[in-house]
């Protein structure tokens, strides 16, 4: 028999001790849940609010297997994960959510496409290439985007190859080759599966990413006509109905000018793209993926409010000790929420926090969006 699960016996353990364990905490409270966490490092965001912090390599399959080993269920904030060990955790009855034949499809995007074309899921054309790929062959096919197999997160691991001179920028580990899309908007919809099959959906949002690939900003709900909203709402169902998956799962997707929808990939755990549902959505989606993974009803989806979310990146030419210049401007205006990640040290780009702007209309959440953004700055003293 199941364990009760609204009780502090029950062991609900993370891989990864980033900023998403930590605002994944921050829920499991309110349902009397403790939560242990894994990480290399002792300083990770999550690590001083976790009720155990254990010191391990989440791609080492002897330290995922003591972490895990004696926990009721196990899930992970990141996909590059050691699989085999999660395999074995699940033969010997531990709830290994999101499953690991979902996380192994998931952490090779060159199975990932071929899970979308064999079911009729759309995505962009591709080819898988092996390692130290042949580049004059590869000349005609310009233009093209080259995404490494694994490991690579937040286009790190994607170049764009649109000139024959590009073709020198080109991986040489395995990796995968896509037609480039000339999409219009950048969309993500979050979608929650439990055990029994129930499916929650979240309004799809619109991302505007900065030059080095990062979420910019973040619109909820995207700016799109109803059929398209369907359309998207309806993709993403598909697909974790497809992976037969327990948990949460973001997807994102390239609307394109005729209309068309395109999966581009998926990730299999609280996202960048959810972070307004904490202020914006009835459910938050860490809250949901809590749901989720421990088989209880899934929450609304709903959203209370229009939504803004930018994220806090260390600015350009500051490593060192963060502080954050403009905060106390930046929250006295109303509908605006911080969120910071515990990190000590900023350096360019890294992801320090975020701040999400909650409001009544649309196009005030849009201006004062964009205004903020000149408002406050990652910095060192
Ligand atoms: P990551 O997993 O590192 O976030 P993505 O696959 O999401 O990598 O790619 C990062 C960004 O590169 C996307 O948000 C998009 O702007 C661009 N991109 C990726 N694939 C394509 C493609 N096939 N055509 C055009 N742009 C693409």
């Amino acid at each position: 028999m199941k364990k009760n699960l609204i009780g502090s016996e029950y062991r609900l353990g993370i891989l990864g001790g980033g900023q998403l364990g930590r605002m994944f905490i921050q829920e499991a409270i309110s349902y009397n849940i403790h939560v242990h966490i894994m990480d290399n490092n002792k300083k990770a965001p999550s690590a001083a609010s976790a009720n155990t912090f254990t010191k391990g390599d989440i791609n080492n399959y002897d330290d995922v297997v003591a972490f895990g080993k004696n926990l009721d269920t196990l899930t992970v904030e990141i996909e590059n994960i050691n699989i085999e060990a999660l395999y074995h955790l699940e033969k010997n009855g531990v709830n290994v959510f999101p499953q690991p034949r979902v996380l192994e499809i998931i952490k090779d995007k060159g199975l990932q496409k071929q899970f979308y074309k064999k079911n009729n899921i759309p995505t962009s054309d591709f080819e898988l290439l092996p390692s130290n790929p042949d580049r004059s062959i590869l000349a005609k096919k310009i233009p093209f985007v080259q995404k490494l197999r694994t490991g690579g997160y937040d286009g790190k691991g994607v170049e764009v190859i649109k000139l024959e001179n590009d073709l020198k920028n080109m991986f040489q580990e395995a990796s995968i080759t896509e037609e480039l899309v000339p999409f219009t908007k950048e969309l993500s919809v979050i979608v929650a599966r439990n055990e029994n099959g129930e499916t929650a959906v979240y309004p799809t949002v619109e991302c505007e990413f900065n030059d080095v690939n990062l979420v910019e900003f973040l619109f909820s709900p995207a700016q799109i006509t109803s059929e398209v909203e369907n359309k998207a709402a309806a993709i993403a169902i598909d697909v974790i109905n497809k992976l037969e998956m327990v948990g949460l799962l973001a997807v994102e997707l390239f609307l394109c000018e005729n209309g068309d929808i395109l999966v581009n990939e998926v990730a299999p755990r609280p996202h960048n793209s959810g972070h307004h549902t904490i202020e914006c959505n009835v459910t938050s989606q860490f809250e949901q993926h809590l749901r989720s993974i421990l088989n209880m009803p899934l929450g609304a989806t709903d959203m209370t409010q229009f939504g803004a979310m930018l994220n806090l990146l260390g600015s350009d030419g500051y490593h060192g000790q963060a502080i954050y210049e403009g905060l106390f401007d930046v929250i006295s205006i109303k509908g605006v929420h911080i969120h910071l990640y515990g990190k000590e040290i900023t350096k360019p780009n890294r992801k320090m926090g975020h701040i999400t702007i909650a409001r009544k209309s649309m196009d005030e959440t849009i201006t004062l969006a964009k205004d903020i953004k000149h408002l406050i700055r990652v910095i060192t003293a």
